[in-house]
């Protein structure tokens, strides 16, 4: 390496916000950088000579798969492009930190034998994560206190002064309290559903499934909510099927249709329509749109992308009428997207439209999952 190209890797090394270290085979630190210093609370001379094992907790994971030593997969190393999995770093102060980190294996050029390993604990990635996590748990503790608020305040109520009460006051307290418990419960469930697509743990069917039949079972269970608007469906009688997941897609169409039918006025329009989609050039997948359309409030042109984040409700007089976590729509635009589709929506006073978009099953597709 000639020397100006050591002098960049040095001030790299010494300027990144990321925390490296090298260690020898047995995991002996030979060097590292004033990051890493800064993150186990030690100075440099003093952690070069330790073993890397008093610094950072490979194996306190169950998926971190981050190896010491000999590796088993020898592709990942080959490429040096190992996913960054979680350790635990422990720090001289006893604090201990869970962040995402790598490990590439450092090579003799000639003889291909390691000779050391490079540790890299990424820092700011682990600031960010750790940024948007405070951020969440906040706003649901603020999102779960109203509604525990008021159930407390009228549970007081009822014992406090529960004689002094008319029948018809103490239903009414009654009627909150368990419209707030259902608020709560609903609450849950998205924070839950939002966890685990986040967590990748969605669990996916995917099949070929009948658009119409689809649109169908959605209709039938929302016919309650459904009954102050006229629900029209377009589509063709025969549609290319979705290549989807029952339950997620059922999911998608639910959340799309209920907010329409939320924020639209009683005696308005909710008008569904399916088609399938020609390719645009030979390489595109064939897909399957479905559009959902309401004569409602809309959507202000500048609140459009605030929709699809987490907890994003706008604040207009239909929403503070009606019940929701304004976490519905980033569930539904995770699910599209965990589905292979997309999501959008354009909006005016009186007119506001959802437009999913899904893979189509074609016969190909069928055929590669043997079921053609
Ligand atoms: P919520 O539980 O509040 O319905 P969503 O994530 O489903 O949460 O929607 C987020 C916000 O987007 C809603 O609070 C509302 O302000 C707006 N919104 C969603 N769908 C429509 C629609 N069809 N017409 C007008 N505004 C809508």
């Amino acid at each position: 390496m000639s020397l100006q190209t050591e002098e960049i890797y040095r001030t790299l090394l010494q300027n990144s916000a990321d925390a490296v270290v090298v260690t020898d085979v047995d995991g002996l630190v030979t060097s590292t950088n004033p990051s890493f210093a800064k993150l186990v609370g030690d100075d440099t001379t003093n952690i070069v000579g330790s073993q890397i094992t008093s610094f950072v907790d490979w194996h306190s994971h169950d998926d971190a798969d981050v190896r010491l030593g000999h590796t088993s997969d020898k592709s990942d190393d080959e490429h040096g492009n190992d996913e960054p999995k979680p350790v635990t770093v422990l720090t001289r102060s006893g604090a201990e930190f869970i962040m995402p980190a790598s490990r590439f294996p450092l090579k003799d050029e000639k003889t291909g034998t390691a000779w050391g390993f490079l540790t890299i604990i990424y820092v700011i990635q682990a600031n960010s994560l750790q940024q948007a996590q405070t951020e969440f748990v906040s706003t649901v503790s603020h999102e779960l206190r109203t509604p525990l608020t008021s159930i407390k305040g009228f549970a007081d109520t009822i014992l406090r002064a529960g004689d002094r009460l008319d029948v018809a006051q103490q239903r009414r307290y009654v009627g909150i309290i368990k419209d707030q418990a259902d608020r709560l419960t609903r609450l849950v469930e998205d924070i839950l559903a939002v966890s685990r697509l986040e967590s990748k743990k969605l669990q996916l069917t995917i099949r070929a499934i009948d658009p119409r039949e689809a649109i169908e079972r959605v209709q039938q269970n929302l016919t309650d909510k459904a009954k102050n608007h006229k629900v029209i469906v377009n589509s063709a009688n025969s549609l290319t099927p979705v290549w989807a997941d029952a339950d997620r897609l059922e999911q998608i169409l639910t959340n799309l249709i209920d907010n329409a039918i939320k924020y639209s006025p009683a005696g308005t329009t909710v008008t569904i329509t399916a088609r399938g989609l020609e390719r645009a050039t030979a390489n595109d997948a064939e897909m399957v749109e479905f559009a959902i359309s309401d004569e409602g409030v809309g959507i202000p042109e500048e609140h459009l992308p605030q929709v699809f984040s987490k907890f994003g409700r706008l604040d207009n007089p239909l929403v503070r009428q009606t019940e929701g976590t304004g976490l519905g729509l980033y569930i539904t635009r995770s699910l599209c997207l965990a589905l292979g589709g997309q999501i959008s929506v354009s909006s005016q006073p009186g007119n506001t439209t959802f437009t999913v978009k899904l893979p189509a099953a074609t016969l190909e597709m069928q055929a590669a999952r043997g079921r053609g």
